[in-house]
């Protein structure tokens, strides 16, 4: 498996039409055993149907669509061009903003927010962040506080400002979760359903966190009021690495994000960052998760 970059030119040699593109995703839905819904022999041929993003089985000709239940599927964009985009939120550190899409793709601005919308949830749905798997070893936790005019405090003060609050697990994957507020009884059940106990977990002094050893964890406190930053193995800086690329990423790139969409900005950042020893490898797995993120993959339409 390639390390290296994944450059424009063997992303365009690898996918230079529409056709390349539907080919990649039956590919993907229809892996395991190419059997007809129609007729049920296994294995089938599905034979291209010119003209139109469907198959047709060689035995008794019943069409199989294999963008359905896909973004694409609705979508009168070529598939070249939901590849662009996959392309370029793949392979740039700060994604890309529906302006830059609409640039690149030549396509309207609705439609380019649509598509970098509909690629976002892919992201999110394919990522560890929503792998019931929990975080072990050795967990940074911490919230940080995004938009909004006010400089405030935790917890009180902070209006107009949206908090996300990230558990990120040491060489691992990083989870963001954007929640309504800081309180125990809000962090407590995500930390409990997403850090396996006996983990280590590093936190600043912040009062929420104060009973996760009760909760069966090794923790350690650093004491950022104090300006304490390490204290032996306990901090939680690679976490806030993870918000100031997050932040710095948001405002290059998008200006603002609503409060209403944070989710989906930091679903796509934590894709890449969770994907990041692998660059060469995001593409694939997103085009992976066009099979796998639909449940009804599987389903045929309009076979008459
Ligand atoms: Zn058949």
């Amino acid at each position: 498996m390639a390390t290296s970059k994944y450059t424009f030119a063997s992303f365009k040699a690898e996918y230079p039409n529409d056709d390349a593109c539907l080919e990649a995703i039956i590919q993907r839905r229809y892996v395991v055993a190419p059997a007809c819904h129609g007729c049920g022999v296994v294995p089938t041929k599905f034979h291209r149907i010119t003209g139109r993003r469907a198959y047709a089985c060689q035995w008794c000709g019943h069409h199989v669509y294999p963008c359905a239940g896909t973004p694409f599927e609705h979508s009168s964009t070529p598939l070249t061009l939901w590849f662009h985009a996959m392309y370029l939120m793949t392979a740039t550190r700060n994604g890309v903003s529906a302006k830059e899409l609409q640039r690149q793709l030549g396509v309207t601005y609705k439609c380019a927010w649509r598509i970098g919308h509909e690629l976002r949830k892919l992201m999110a749905a394919r990522d560890k962040m929503n792998n019931p798997t929990p975080l072990k070893g050795h967990v940074e936790i911490d919230e940080t506080y995004v938009g909004g005019r006010h400089r405030g405090t935790r917890g009180r003060g902070a209006q107009g400002k949206t908090v996300v609050f990230g558990l990120l697990e040491r060489q691992g994957a990083v989870k963001g979760h954007v929640v309504p507020n800081v309180t125990r009884a809000t962090l407590r059940p995500i930390i409990e359903a997403n850090v396996q106990k006996g983990s280590k977990v590093s936190t600043d002094e912040f009062r929420t966190y104060k009973n996760l050893k009760k909760m069966g964890y090794k923790h350690g406190v650093v004491s950022h009021g104090i300006e304490e930053y390490v204290k032996g193995i306990h901090h939680v800086n690679s976490v806030e690495g993870f918000w100031s690329h997050l932040k710095r990423g948001i405002s290059s790139t998008h200006v603002s994000v609503s409060g209403k969409y944070l989710q989906n900005y930091v679903n796509e950042f934590g894709f890449r960052y969770n994907n990041r020893k692998d660059p060469a490898e995001m593409f694939h797995r997103m085009l992976g998760q066009i099979a796998r993120a639909t449940p009804s993959a599987h389903s045929t339409q309009g076979s008459h």
